[in-house]
């Protein structure tokens, strides 16, 4: 502060100016009368006991308590880029903070000048004020007028509230204490300090708080860009804003304007020329009359709601109470630098809000809530629940989704007309139509962690914090989280790798219920990892997480950051987990939000690290210190290792490319993602990555109806048509391939070592982690010892041995003839028995070899008879010709064919003999279904064939 020449010449001008020394005279009196004042209070004081004012004064809250700084001011949100996005505002929170160097000279001596013109030189209280104070009071009552240093006003500002209804002694009281106060407050704080937190405190009219909010609001500029005329319309707001409006009220202010520059002139602040020059100034018609900087009532975006609660749970978990945060985010004068990218959020708004990518249209969900009070003063209360049960009582299959808005709105008036009788009162309703189906949205930076955009919902955003479909709602994962609770775990640490197989074929959970694939009843036998992830195969995928337990895969979701799983919680009576085979498809007790998806395909993206999604990098309090640093708070740790990741990466490729995921495939930049689809069809998904961002969509109903058709696209299409957008102008980036990673070829059907001569029909390439590399030799195809009575493998004691080559259909399979197995006290009668079977097996395959031959003969017999019947057509043909050579010819002919017939006459007889030996020993007893059709076959076969023989073999003539 100036308290140099500039000073001494005020003071000189001040003992100069005539009104002044009156003023000053007035003062002297008032003094006396205020020293006869306290010396009264003394001599009570002595007499009664100094306790009394003592009191008051030990009464008063502790200076070094009070918080002078001005609370109450605005909380800025800005985008990745610096725009101010939103503006966060409770009541009495219009207040833009500032620090003293932004504030003109002017400006504060405009104030200094109007309010406390010895503010520089009085302790905190004005003897000559107070002195005129006490004199009005006593002789009006009225305590409250005038003569505040910018001291008293602060302190009064920030301790004393709700003062404007205290009786005279509370009045009186208060006073006291603000003196005291006020003299403590300047024995801790610097005049500058006061003076700057008084000018951010002060109300300006017009809901700002603090002469930088005023500046902004009456001229759209901050308060350091003001001049010596827009200072002293500020200033001259402060003792009464109504009065002195400068928007309503421009004249009332004009006057008090005139008074502020005549007390600077006055007071030495300012020269004569100065105060001539400024009067000239046509200032009213620079005032803003339409707020053009503040949008108070706005609705803030998806976006800004999520950041929000993300930064009152971040305060919270540094220590301040809810009320605390809330306060301190409303009107601490925050600035919030969130991670939200504008381009990307555009993008991400006009593609989900296209109606293009809705192939069914859009329909209406209603949801209705209806209070009515009945003459009798009964209040019910009607819900969107009990709407829908009304007509379902004439409509089972009655839902809340209409096609047209006008549709809904008829529906809620058919509700209201059936519920409401003659003499009942509506006394509330209240309706909600949203478009459906609806959809979610998270794009985030994997490399960072950072939340890009976001989309809550399609549609008209009609409030603030309203339901927040990408990072409040949660809906069943399900395929997506094949990934995440399966692959990730069995690839990670289970042992497996992207080439072991699983069988394909009927499975059941262990209750009974099958597992089924979204391909049908149909079953693909052994496949790889690889390809369950790619085809999005169920059984595949159940049988691994069995394979390496629930427990491992829910562990990794842990790991993963869900935070709406159910360890064992009881609901309604129920016990439920989610540690269960059905994990594996995503079949679980809550669901998840989309966000938290994303943040586990970002970390695979991440290369195996994860790293909490953020919605803001800093916030700063209005003094410019960071309260809370993204980058301090946000938990990141290993879930996979980089190989693990990049194995995944691998594999979800292959789902972009020739899987279930082609759809998203825009082809600049190569892509890896899974697709997933609830079992009803309520919920799709896409969660997928480039090398720049990760992003996933929800589409679904927001009631659970079932989605219709080409809807279950909509979550592929609305990727596909954010990420294609937001790649536009990138450069194609390839998933970096890390250390450790090697190539190996194994079988295909078992995914291990081949076995040279067995396998070479199967062999496939694969990746692999270096550390997790088949070991093991291929038991798929098997050449060795084999149990004749199972087929399979032979145990070491195994009875039945014998050798031979063999396909299985599962890996490491073995025969029953275990150790333990042979050690049962019936064991001679059990491989009897199993012998028994084998003979019969045997009997029923030979008989049905022998079948098979006898219909063969069958055959042979026919084609024979057909021969020779062909060949005496020619004979007696040729004989007709009388050609001697041609007839010689077609005799010779009918000779072979005679004898061809007579030896397949032989062979079908000799057939029929050895089947009906073969029958003789068992073999007809043990032949099932199809053989039994096909001897009844060969029975039909052995009739018809001598039938179809010629009657005779007509002799050649002899002599010819
Ligand atoms: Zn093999
Ligand atoms: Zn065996």
């Amino acid at each position: 502060m100036d308290y140099g020449r500039r000073g001494l010449v005020r003071k000189q001008k001040s003992l100069n100016s005539r009104r002044r020394k009156r003023a000053n005279k007035v003062g002297l009196i008032a003094g006396m009368v205020l020293f006869l004042l306290v010396v009264g209070v003394c001599a009570m004081a002595a007499c009664v006991g100094f306790g009394a004012f003592r009191g008051i004064i030990d009464s008063a809250p502790d200076i070094s308590n009070i918080d002078v700084t001005p609370t109450g001011y605005s909380t800025f949100v800005y985008d990745s880029q610096g725009n101010q996005t939103a503006k966060l505002v409770s009541t009495d929170s219009n207040r833009i903070p500032v620090t003293l160097d932004m504030v003109p000279k002017d400006l504060q001596h405009a104030f200094v000048a109007i309010e406390d013109e010895r503010f520089y030189q009085h302790p905190g209280i004005d003897m000559q004020g107070i002195l005129r104070a006490m004199v009005i009071g006593v002789t009006s009552g009225h305590f409250s007028e005038g003569a505040s240093t910018i001291t008293q006003q602060l302190i009064k500002n920030n301790v004393f509230t709700g003062w404007t209804d205290e009786s005279f002694s509370e009045s009186v009281r208060r006073k006291i204490q603000e003196w005291y106060l006020a003299v403590e407050l300047e024995k801790t704080m610097s005049k500058d300090d006061i003076l700057l937190n008084y000018m951010n405190t002060i109300n300006l009219g017009h809901s700002t708080l603090g002469v930088e909010a005023a500046s902004r609001r009456y001229f759209g500029k901050s308060v350091s860009k003001l001049n010596l005329s827009e200072c002293a319309v500020i200033a001259g707001i402060t003792q009464n804003p109504s009065y002195y409006d400068p928007i309503i009220y421009p004249e009332h202010n004009k006057e008090r304007r005139a008074q502020v520059l005549k007390n600077m002139r006055d007071q030495g602040w300012i020269s004569q020329d100065e105060y001539d020059n400024v009067l000239q100034d046509d200032v009213y018609s620079r005032i803003q009359v339409v707020d053009n900087n503040t949008n108070d009532n706005a609705v803030n975006s998806y976006f800004v709601d999520a950041l929000t609660d993300e930064i009152l749970a971040d305060l919270m978990k540094k220590g301040y109470s809810e009320t605390q945060a809330y306060t301190l985010l409303y009107s601490g004068g925050l600035n919030i630098y969130s991670t939200q990218d504008p381009e990307i959020q555009s993008i991400v708004d006009e593609v989900v809000n296209d109606e293009a990518n809705y192939p069914n249209g859009t329909r209406w969900y209603l949801q209705y809530q209806l209070t009515v009070q009945s003459s009798d003063g009964t209040i019910t209360n009607y819900s969107t629940e009990m709407m829908e049960s009304h007509f379902r009582q004439s409509n089972p299959y009655f839902t809340l989704i209409f096609n047209t808005k006008e549709d809904a709105k008829a529906c809620e008036e058919e509700y209201k007309n059936a519920v409401v009788g003659p003499g009942d009162t509506v006394l509330g309703e209240r309706d909600n139509i949203t478009a459906q189906p609806q959809v979610s949205l998270t794009l985030e930076d994997q490399h960072t962690g950072n939340v890009l955009a976001i989309s809550g919902g399609r549609g008209e955003k009609k409030a603030n914090r309203t339901l927040n479909r990408a990072t409040d709602t949660v809906r069943q994962p399900g395929s997506t989280f094949k990934v995440v609770s399966t692959y990730a775990p069995a690839l990670d640490a289970g042992g497996l790798t992207l080439a072991t197989t699983q069988n394909d074929a009927p499975y059941a959970y262990a209750d009974g219920t099958p597992v089924r694939n979204w391909y049908g009843e149909a079953y693909r036998g052994l496949s790889s990892l690889r390809l369950g992830i790619q085809n999005s195969m169920n059984i595949v995928a159940v049988k691994t997480l069995v394979d390496i337990t629930p427990q491992l895969g829910y562990e990794y979701l842990l790991d993963f950051g869900f935070t709406t799983l159910v360890d064992n919680e009881e609901i309604n009576g129920r016990v439920f987990s989610d540690i269960q085979p059905t994990l594996a498809l995503g079949g679980i007790t809550k669901g998840v939000k989309n966000i938290e998806l994303n943040a586990s395909y970002a970390t695979i993206a991440n290369g195996g690290e994860y790293l909490e999604p953020k919605m803001y990098t800093k916030v700063t309090d209005h003094d410019g210190n960071v309260i809370l640093d993204a980058d301090e708070i946000r938990q990141t740790r290993r879930v996979l290792k980089e190989t693990t990741a990049w194995l995944l990466t691998s594999a979800m490729e292959d789902v972009v490319t020739k899987g279930t995921g082609t759809r998203v495939n825009f082809g600049t930049t190569p892509i890896a993602g899974k697709t997933g689809t609830t079992s009803d069809e309520n919920d799709v998904w896409f969660s997928g990555y480039t090398n720049y961002y990760c992003c996933t969509t929800w589409a679904g109903y927001d009631e659970n109806t079932d989605l219709v058709g080409s809807e279950s696209g909509i979550a592929k299409t609305i990727w596909r048509g954010v990420m294609e957008k937001v790649h536009e102008n990138l450069p194609s980036s390839d998933f970096q391939k890390p250390a450790g990673i090697v190539q190996m070829t194994v079988c295909r059907l078992s995914g291990k070592l081949p076995v040279a001569g067995l396998c070479d029909g199967s062999l496939t390439t694969e990746y692999f982690d270096q550390d997790n590399v088949p070991t093991e030799q291929c038991d798929i195809h098997y050449q060795g010892t084999i149990c004749a009575y199972s087929g399979l493998p032979a145990t070491d004691e195994c009875p039945f041995k014998t050798t031979g080559v063999a396909t299985f259909d599962e890996s490491g399979l073995k025969c029953i003839h275990t150790a333990e197995f042979m050690a049962q006290p019936n064991i001679a009668e059990i491989l009897a028995q199993e012998q028994a079977e084998m003979d019969q097996a045997a009997a029923a395959a030979a008989a049905s070899d022998a079948q098979a031959a006898l219909n063969s003969a069958n055959a042979a017999l026919q084609e024979a008879s057909n021969v020779l019947q062909t060949a005496q057509d020619n004979l007696v043909a040729a004989q007709q010709s009388g050609d001697a050579n041609a007839i010689a010819a077609a005799q010779e002919t009918v000779n072979t064919a005679a004898n061809n017939y007579n030896v397949a006459v032989q062979q079908q007889a000799a057939a029929q003999q050895a089947l009906t030996a073969a029958q003789a020993s068992g073999g007809q007893t043990q032949t099932g279904a199809a053989g039994t059709a096909s001897s009844a076959g060969a029975a039909t076969g052995t009739t018809s064939a001598p039938a179809a023989a010629p009657a005779a073999v007509p002799q050649a003539p002899a002599g010819q």
